[in-house]
This record gives C-alpha cells, sequence and structure tokens, in this order.
C-alpha cells in the first residue's frame, strides 16, 4: 500500500475516531479459511469491485457519534450466534393493522417477497391470528398531545452522545440492552418541531413498546425462529424516575433477542411523519410515491431488524444493510449485505441445528441462488431498486463465470 493510501486509512472520524478498515482486515473478518473453493468465490470474489467501502461518516451520521467494534465473521460463530435449528425456522411477521395502513397490503406483500428471498432458506409466515383488541385498550396508549411529551422534548434536548447512554439512538444491537430508543438525529430544533406538529395530530396513538413486547412474548409459535411485530403507530418507552415523574421517550421499536420477538413502529419512516393534515391534500398519485419512499426505507430497516435477531451486529467493514444508521441515512440505504455478513447468515442458515462452528456450507450454490431470488424480488417494486437490480444482474453475470 502507497504511503497517501496509508495516510487514508489512518484517518479517523467522529467522536469514536472511526477508521475505515483495511482491505486486509476485511478479507480477515471473512474468516473463508476452509470453505470450498466456489464457496469462497461466491461470497468474496472481486468484492472490492462490487461492493462500496463503508461510507465516511460525516455530521448526522451514525458512526460520527457511536462506538461500533464491528463483528468478524469468527466472532459471530464463537459467541453471537443465534443458530437456526430444523425445529425453529420460521420468522413470523405480525402485522398491527389499522384503518389506513401506512403501507397498503399489495405492497406489504412485496415486502413479504423480499424477506423470503432475503433468508433464503428460511421459512416466513405472517402471523394472522390474534390481531387482537390491543388497540382497544387505552391504557397502553398515549395521545401525543400528552403533558408527558414535555419530559420527552427535555430528553432529547439532552442528548448526549456518550457511548454509554445510547438514549435517542435509532437502535442499539447490543443484546444485553435490548433499548431500542428513537433517535434524535442531531436536530434538535427538527425534532422540536415533530414534537410540537405531533400535539396537533391525535390521529395515530402512541403504543406502548414494552407492554407490545410482553404480549408478542405470549404469542410466539412453537416452529419461530422469532416473531417480529410491525406497527403503525408511533411506539414509546415509559420509565419511572426517582423524583416518581414518568419519562417518556419514543422509540421505533424494541425488542428481545433472548424471548426471539421484536417490535418495530413504521411512523418515523413514513417522511410525513406528524404531519397528517397536509398529506390529506395530496393526488393518490402523489401518495403512492411516497408510501413507495416509505416502503424503501422499511425494507432496508426491517432486514435489518431481523438479522439482530440472529446475532449479527452492526457492520463497519463495508457498505452494507448492516451498517449503522440514522434516519435520515435510510434513503440511501444499502438493501443488501456485505460478504461478511453475507456469510455470517447464510452459514447460520444452511447449517440448521448442526454445530456451526464447525459447519463448513455443503451446497455453495445457495450464495448464487440468493442473489438471483434477490434480484427477481426487487424487480417487484415497480422501479424502486433500478440501481439494486443493475447490481444484482452485474454480480449474477459474474458468479456464473464462476460456477
Ligand atoms: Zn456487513
Amino acid at each position: 500500500m502507497k504511503k497517501t493510501e496509508k495516510d487514508e486509512y489512518d484517518k479517523t472520524y467522529g467522536l469514536f475516531k472511526f477508521k475505515r478498515p483495511l482491505p486486509s482486515e476485511i478479507e480477515s473478518a471473512m474468516g473463508l479459511v476452509g470453505e470450498s473453493i466456489l464457496f469462497k468465490k461466491l461470497i468474496s470474489a472481486d468484492y472490492e469491485r462490487f461492493y462500496d467501502p463503508i461510507k465516511i461518516p460525516e455530521e448526522g451520521d451514525w458512526l460520527m457519534t457511536h462506538k461500533e467494534y464491528g463483528q468478524t465473521y469468527n466472532e459471530y460463530i464463537q459467541k453471537d450466534c443465534i443458530p437456526v435449528d430444523p425445529n425453529h425456522n420460521v420468522i413470523y411477521i405480525h402485522r398491527f393493522s389499522s384503518n389506513d395502513d401506512l403501507i397498503k397490503d399489495e405492497l406489504f406483500q412485496n415486502l413479504i417477497i423480499l424477506l423470503e428471498a432475503f433468508f433464503t432458506g428460511m421459512k416466513v409466515y405472517l402471523y394472522d391470528e390474534g390481531n387482537t383488541n390491543y388497540f382497544n385498550n387505552n391504557e397502553n396508549m398515549i395521545e401525543n398531545g400528552d403533558e408527558n411529551n414535555n419530559e420527552n422534548n427535555n430528553e432529547n434536548n439532552n442528548e448526549n452522545n456518550n457511548e454509554n447512554n445510547n438514549e435517542n439512538n435509532i437502535e442499539n444491537n447490543n443484546e444485553n440492552n435490548n433499548e431500542n430508543n428513537a433517535e434524535n438525529n442531531n436536530n434538535q430544533n427538527n425534532e422540536n418541531n415533530e414534537n410540537k406538529q405531533s400535539n396537533e395530530s391525535n390521529e395515530k396513538m402512541a403504543i406502548n413498546a414494552d407492554q407490545l413486547l410482553e404480549k408478542l412474548k405470549l404469542e410466539i409459535p412453537e416452529d419461530a425462529y422469532c416473531l417480529l411485530g410491525i406497527i403503525d403507530n408511533d411506539l414509546y418507552t415509559e420509565t419511572l424516575l426517582p423524583n416518581g415523574k414518568r419519562l417518556i421517550k419514543a422509540t421505533y421499536g424494541k425488542k428481545s433477542i433472548a424471548d426471539r420477538v421484536s417490535i418495530f413502529s413504521l411512523a418515523r419512516f413514513d417522511p410525513f411523519f406528524n404531519f397528517n393534515g397536509k398529506i390529506k391534500n395530496l393526488s393518490k398519485e402523489q401518495r403512492y410515491k411516497i408510501s413507495l419512499i416509505l416502503l424503501k426505507r422499511v425494507c432496508s430497516a426491517i432486514t435489518r431488524e431481523i438479522c439482530y435477531m440472529f446475532g449479527m451486529k452492526n457492520c463497519t467493514f463495508m457498505s452494507c444493510c448492516m451498517n449503522g444508521t440514522n434516519v435520515a441515512e435510510f434513503d440511501n440505504k444499502q438493501i443488501e449485505l456485505c460478504p461478511i455478513c453475507l456469510r455470517k447468515l447464510i452459514t447460520n442458515i444452511r447449517a440448521n441445528g448442526e454445530d456451526i462452528k464447525t459447519y463448513r456450507v455443503k451446497k455453495p450454490l445457495i450464495v448464487y441462488n440468493r442473489f438471483v431470488k434477490m434480484r427477481d424480488a426487487l424487480d417487484n417494486f415497480s422501479g424502486l431498486y433500478e440501481n439494486e437490480l443493475k447490481w444484482f444482474n452485474a454480480r449474477i453475470d459474474f458468479l456464473k463465470t464462476l460456477i
């Protein structure tokens, strides 16, 4: 490596001095030693041409304010992996529908098809029982204009970027800390503005994420690998402070990896979050376009959310679906996994009950077949993934020459 290139890699970014990983570190993180030649090729051949390096963080980006350690393939296998087994190999999606769904059913179907491709080898079922009276239980809800939002505002204003304080983050994938707090996105004015707007609109009530998560824990089917609840309503968590006051915080979702359940809100991915008055003036066509933006954000967020249930952590190696992300970064977020994260997922799914620490993927063509399925799934999205489709076609054409 030339000295000038070395200098580029030595640069640090943000509070925690993030450094771009060296190519040698990326290759080491793949941990492909001992795998078959074909598997290695399908995972990593010419990866520098096909996969973008991790984006240099800029002001407002996740990596500027969050300490990330990355997770190599070997770290995943040795300590973080939650193995799939033949008796627990279904990803259940429980959609809590409302009368005015943010994503209409026909578009939601595309999301399910995408999940089936992304998690090739797993079953993906819509959980449709018990779509219950939860919304009739007023004690689980708060109106956005609730007095406790004052606490929420204060909390957002006091954002502390210290690594030990993950408040207001879009997500925290630490298994031991299931708080999945909503973002501030480093833009307090906007946040305050949004909260102010929210006072003017009570169309969808915010729901207590803790209580909903507890409910999901009781619903998890026997054969579930995980159960992901998806809800249009905004979510909040509530903590009782020593002074007796309630601290209410908005959140994107909450998960309990040990219980294999997660609840996730679409509300803040809606470009018109808290602007319900305006959306009524839009034409049908405009609304459809907005729903596509929402859908794209949600696809990136939900695939990553489910990857967390597999024990995968935020990726710091390359541009990847598993990169830590603030909400403003979601529109440019990669839908596909980098080779390191792809290897984690595929190996776990294929091991399917065998000892994953010694498992070698026996039918490597699964990697190629998954790329084809991903391409076909993204093709359903009416041009929403045009660039991604080009990428998948190029990758597929290239891999064909290696098989
Ligand atoms: Zn990755």
